[in-house]
């Protein structure tokens, strides 16, 4: 290592010496002052019966209130999240989540209706319902949509036993689901859960759906294809429409994966270009919070054949009322508790109808100009893994930084000392060393070129100096974590330390 390296690293090691006073209990301290009592002091005993009686004090912090408050504002900024700084995470869409849209979905009249009201209480709730349907049904070219499902992942799996609901109605002899080798992880997971077989099809050099190849594989075992589109390096499937018809002309389904939608939204409609299937996920698109944020929520839409196969209950209209069907005979059945995660249901309502159809095609748009922008602004450290121009993402490899002795994840750990979280690097796994960055429509130029410049510093550091990288993130509350121990053990509660 040579001076300046090590200087480098002493000094970007230096802001862990300041101690940091995570536990803020000071035997004495109180956050409030009681006038002296006017009344006589009752015996606790006498009060509660013996048996719900603490033996042992509880052990309470002891803080003042301006000590709280710094508390829970240092506690909010630990982890990163979308309202600190950009959030590039590939495929995930952490686009800013509006802050009225909590508030519609929180209103008391909304939040604390009961599931199990009867359908003539709620029939408000029921319009938005049906309300929310019908639009979302409109933005992606379908007849039909079910709201249930809890995630991308769940809808995916409501839309794979819907194929097998098709097929076994028809009695077709069916096996297998074909999936491109560049699909999201979930996708053949979905496959072998509903228990088809998963036959990977290898994409072209241009990163697309190879059609020659794809034609090699029809024939009357295939059940359908799930496609991702755009797809996982940032492209339009142009020839999607031909895919669809090739799967069609054996009575196979089309799956479009839609987790991706927000560079399609308002422009392009699945139903439209031969997609029977898709979901959409409500917290990438329609901007409702993701992950330890909220639940999630993955709407399915249908074309009419497979109407009947929907899950149970579903909001009907009759006249001007509204009412639930809760049994169907030929309903794949329940899915989710009730009616999905509706609170989620709401926020995205909220965004679609503040946004209306031209506000959710400037979404697409934003979303693609800025993926372009910012794929233009690295594009000498970071070239991009396939021909553009791109949709919502664009996919490099960091396999150059090997000679240097870092990799990928050496890269990502380091752009957290710069203040931003990391793009996804585990898929997809037709690229080595994958950076897979989706800056999404809500960044500003500023913020897009900040941190291009953080980027072309880490390049920078991988040839000069790679010992930072290796040993990043320095500047977070916590370095290098077990990432798998980490999500595997979670610990969610302060424990005290003994004292
Ligand atoms: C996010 C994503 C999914 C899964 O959605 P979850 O809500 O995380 O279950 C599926 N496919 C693609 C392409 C995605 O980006």
């Amino acid at each position: 290592m040579d001076n300046q390296c090590e200087g480098d690293i002493l000094v970007r090691k230096r802001r862990k010496n300041v101690p940091v006073i995570f536990e803020k209990d000071t035997p004495g301290a109180a956050g409030y002052r009681l006038p002296p009592m006017e009344v006589p002091r009752k015996d606790p005993g006498t009060l509660l019966p013996g048996a719900t009686r603490r033996q042992v004090a509880a052990h309470l912090p002891a803080v003042n209130e301006p000590e709280v408050v710094r508390h829970y504002i240092n506690l909010s900024s630990l982890n990163h999240h979308v309202d600190k700084a950009l959030y590039p995470l590939g495929s995930c869409t952490m686009k800013y989540n509006p802050k009225i849209n909590e508030e519609l979905s929180g209103r008391p009249d909304l939040a604390a209706l009961h599931p199990l009201a009867p359908a003539e209480a709620c029939q408000g709730m029921l319009e938005l319902l049906w309300d929310f349907s019908r639009e979302l049904a409109a933005v992606v070219g379908m007849d039909e949509i079910s709201l249930h499902p809890a995630a991308g992942a769940q809808g995916e799996m409501l839309g794979i036993k819907l194929v097998r609901a098709y097929h076994q109605a028809k009695k077709n002899a069916k096996t297998t689901i074909l999936v491109p080798d560049s699909a999201h992880g979930t996708n053949p997971a979905t496959v072998r859960l509903v228990g088809y077989d998963v036959e990977e099809v290898a994409s072209g050099p241009d990163g697309r759906l190879d059609l020659d190849r794809l034609r090699s594989r029809i024939g009357l075992h295939v059940a359908g294809i799930m496609v991702t589109n755009p797809n996982t390096v940032g492209l339009f499937e142009t020839r999607f429409q031909e895919m669809a018809d090739l799967i069609h002309s054996v009575d196979g389904l089309v799956y479009m994966d839609g987790a991706n939608l927000n560079a399609l939204v308002g422009l392009v409609r699945p139903g439209d270009i031969g997609a029977d299937i898709v979901h959409i996920n409500l917290h990438k698109t329609f901007s409702t919070p993701h992950g330890g944020g909220g639940p999630g929520s993955g709407p399915v839409g249908v074309k009419a054949a497979l109407a009947r196969f929907l899950p149970v209950p579903r909001v009907v209209k009759e006249g001007d009322r509204f009412r639930w069907i809760e049994e169907a005979p030929d309903s794949v059945g329940r899915l989710h508790p009730f009616f999905g995660n509706v609170g989620i249901i709401l926020r995205a309502y909220a965004y679609l109808r503040s946004l209306g159809p031209e506000g959710l095609a400037e979404v697409s748009r934003g979303a693609i100009v800025n993926a372009n922008y910012l794929a233009k602004q690295v594009e000498d450290d970071y070239p991009a893994s396939h021909p553009g121009p791109f949709l919502h993402e664009f996919v490099t490899s960091l396999a150059w930084m090997r000679k240097f002795g870092v990799k990928n994840i050496d890269a990502a750990k380091r752009l957290l000392d710069d203040g931003f979280h990391a793009p996804t690097v585990s898929f997809p796994l037709i690229v080595p060393d994958c950076f897979m960055i989706e800056p999404t429509e809500t960044e500003s130029r500023a913020s897009l070129d900040s941190f291009a410049v953080s980027l072309r510093n880490i390049a920078e550091e991988a040839r000069s100096c790679p010992e930072v990288l290796a040993t990043s993130p320095h500047w977070t509350p916590v370095g290098r974590l077990d990432e798998a121990g980490a999500a595997r053990a979670l610990k969610l509660r302060w424990e005290w330390p003994s004292r």
